[in-house]
């Protein structure tokens, strides 16, 4: 059994450290963060999608990304800087934003995503109900015929990839979620879509792992990776020096950095996106749901519903735009009508960083450079969902055993 040390507790590494263990591997988790952390995976919307079978980086998005640069609220805004690897993202972002790109990622997509999907199911069947996995579908709610028409070529693509997809009228829409009032033309319900409180399961599967004998290192950052030849030796951390068999990357936004010491490029850029969670909503939908328009999510956790949004290409900080948080805030009346911007006005928003690959797709396999490392990371919109699958493909590489999916198209050697 090998020692496998990962780098990185959000959602991607705990996954990965859960299937190592499973496997029986000795893990260490390292983390510079406190064991008490608020990142990425912590207040995300809680989406487990198989409808997201389109990456970011899609036919349409570059011209949508330069129009909306000019829209303090918009959803997505790429900040204007000079800046050689936001250049090199951009140039690689517009070379996947093709029909034929997407449509070779689709099918992988779709696969990782239902394999995802069943995991979480086996994942609550081990870990409990805490982590509120609901299997309710998503509405994707539209307020013009515009998007609905949009989106009815969404139903198309999805039922011809075998996915379950339905277009649904205004009134159609109101009965299948009568928790909550809604001004919209029409949805397309996603049934296969599920729903889940991300902090509970982080903190269930956390709580698992350290029972399955994994060792933490809290508040420690990895500074140095040592290695000789093709064989990494050794994680130096500000505090620790651990011997590895070995190493999986899963640093999230900040994978680049522990990458470059390791003499490979990964470009990947962080996207910061907002939530707030309302404790006391004046309406509860029992299906979480998206607003087309606006690219707003919105999810039912327990008795609370959390509101998401923005993907801000700003660069690694932590500073909160309140144009984009009123850009979410102001959707949510426009879509659902008995909610009011004031409702708003106590909650702290949170947010997050996401790491995005340019093509949108995961890194997630072995460098050729290294025989022992493991990168798992760039999952964007979609990293709680495809969490699962990413942990058991790791364990499936830790073993050195063929792994159940081509990951040929995630390879962390493809912009090399
Ligand atoms: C508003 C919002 C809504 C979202 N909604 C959804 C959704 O509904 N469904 C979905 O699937 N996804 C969603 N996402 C995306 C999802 O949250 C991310 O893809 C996911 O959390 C990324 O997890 P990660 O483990 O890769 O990164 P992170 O959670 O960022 O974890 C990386 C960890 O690595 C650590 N680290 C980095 N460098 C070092 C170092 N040198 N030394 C030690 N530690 C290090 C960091 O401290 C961090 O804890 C959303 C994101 C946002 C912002």
């Amino acid at each position: 059994m090998a020692r496998v040390c990962i780098i990185g507790a959000g959602i991607i590494g705990l996954s990965c450290a859960y299937s190592c263990a499973l496997q029986g591997h000795t893990v260490t988790v390292i983390d510079r963060e406190p064991e008490r952390r608020d990142g990425c995976s912590f207040g995300n919307a809680g989406m487990v999608v198989p409808s997201h079978f389109t990456p970011l980086a899609a036919p349409g998005m570059v011209a949508l990304g330069l129009k909306w640069m000019w829209n303090p609220e918009s959803p997505f805004w790429i900040k204007p800087r000079l800046d050689l690897e936001l250049a090199r993202w951009g140039f690689h972002f517009w070379r996947a934003a093709t029909s034929e790109r997407v449509r070779q990622a689709a099918p992988l997509l779709r696969d990782l995503s239902l394999a995802s999907r069943t995991a979480f199911q086996q994942l609550a069947r081990d870990l409990g109900p805490a982590f509120g996995l609901t299997e309710q579908g998503l509405l994707m709610l539209c307020r013009t015929q515009k998007a609905l028409d949009e989106e009815q070529e969404t139903v198309v693509r999805a039922r011809e990839l075998g996915l379950a997809a339905e277009l649904l009228d205004a009134r159609q829409t109101a009965q299948i979620e009568p928790g909550v009032r809604m001004s919209v033309v029409g949805s397309v319900y996603f049934p296969q879509d599920c729903h889940l409180s991300p902090a509970r399961l982080m903190a269930v599967l956390q709580e698992r792992i350290t029972a399955m004998g994994a060792a933490w290192h809290w508040g420690e950052e990895v500074t140095r990776i040592e290695s000789s030849g093709s064989t990494i030796s050794s994680v130096v951390t500000t505090q620790s020096r651990i011997a590895v068999d070995e190493l999986v990357v899963c640093g999230g936004s900040w994978s680049p950095g522990l990458a470059s010491g390791l003499g490979l490029r990964l470009p990947l850029q962080a996207g910061k996106g907002y939530s707030l969670t309302l404790q006391n909503p004046r309406q509860l939908p029992g299906k979480c749901a998206i607003f087309h328009e606006a690219r707003v999510a919105v999810t039912p956790m327990g008795s609370s519903l959390r509101i998401g949004g923005t993907m801000e290409i700003g660069g690694l900080n932590n500073t909160i735009d309140p144009r984009r948080v009123r850009g979410i805030i102001r959707s949510v009346p426009l879509y659902y009508p008995e909610f009011q911007p004031s409702d708003f006005s106590d909650i702290r928003p949170w947010f997050g960083l996401r790491p995005c690959s340019p093509d949108g797709l995961p890194y997630l396999g072995r460098p050729e450079k290294y025989r022992n490392l493991v990168i798992a990371t760039g999952h964007a919109m979609m990293g709680l969902s495809l969490a699962p699958i990413s942990g058991q493909l790791v364990a499936e590489l830790i073993d050195r055993r063929k792994p159940s999916t081509n990951l040929s198209l995630l390879s962390p050697d493809r912009f090399a």
